[in-house]
């Protein structure tokens, strides 16, 4: 090997470590399922982007009046969010719980067939959605389902993989602490906040079947009745066969997705 070749062979095998050391320093570990994920951005960055960008969404939205109905959707949330509590402490993870100041709002609007969580614990439903989730153990499915999402940083993890493709494994940390109205944008891109408000894109299939799983324990453990996810997604595959509404875009339904349901509910019992 001449000198050149050595020091591209050095050079090359420095890159790859700082990357690998990237990787290594910011590897963490998802609550529940044990999965090792790839975490850039603080929680505390993540907390603060979802609570502005909460804020902007719920100022240009008309709330619910329906006193019945907003009651419910907070009741199930506090629920769920008290069980998220006792699941993370029971891992050692109660330090993560400063990070979530849960919030819950119904948007009224029934045409929107959605519901979504911002990182931090800031979760909206929309009217509409109220038409597929009839019982209040199937709007804890959804409910549990999307605090799963904001638990298993599952929005950080996007992001990161975001940042990752567009500037490459090296100084990331210095983009997000020099540049954070990049990291802004990342954050809008990942959660679809540039063009249609509040429109989350979808969560990958892997992020999507944890999100079930994690939110079958948060439910089982505040009481809800876990059948109600199976009736829940039955009802949903029957439904996307014909025109599927938001939630079920960014959700797709599918035997196999009721399957694995099945299955987590079974190791629950
Ligand atoms: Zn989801």
């Amino acid at each position: 090997m001449n000198i050149r070749s050595y020091r591209y062979v050095k050079t090359k095998s420095f890159i790859i470590m700082g990357i690998f050391a990237v990787f290594l320093s910011h590897c963490a570990t998802v609550p529940g399922t044990g999965r090792k994920q790839f975490k850039l951005i603080p929680n505390s960055q993540m907390s603060s982007m979802g609570e502005s960008s909460y804020k902007e969404v719920m100022a240009k939205s008309k709330l619910s009046a329906d006193q019945t109905k907003v009651a419910m959707i907070r009741r199930v949330g506090e629920n769920i969010a008290k069980a998220a509590e006792v699941f993370l402490t029971a891992q050692g993870r109660e330090s993560e719980l400063k990070y979530y100041k849960w919030e819950y709002n119904l948007i009224d609007d029934d045409k929107t067939i959605n519901a979504w969580a911002m990182p931090g614990g800031k979760i909206a439903f929309y009217t509409g959605i109220l038409k597929l989730a009839d019982t209040e153990d199937q709007v804890a499915v959804i409910m549990g389902h999307e605090v799963a999402h904001v638990l298993a940083n599952h929005g950080n993890e996007r992001m990161s993989q975001g940042l990752l493709v567009q500037f490459g494994g090296l100084a990331l940390s210095k983009i997000i602490q020099n540049k954070p109205e990049a990291t802004q944008q990342v954050f809008m891109t990942a959660f679809g906040l540039g063009s249609t408000v509040g429109l989350l894109l979808p969560f990958s299939r892997k992020h999507e079947y944890e999100a079930d799983q994690i939110g079958l324990i948060l439910m089982h453990r505040s009481g809800y009745k876990t059948q109600a996810a199976v009736d829940f997604w039955v009802k949903m595959t029957k439904l996307s066969k014909n025109s599927p509404p938001e939630f079920l875009s960014t959700h797709p339904p599918s035997e196999k997705r009721v399957e694995e349901i099945k299955k987590h509910i079974a190791e629950l019992k």
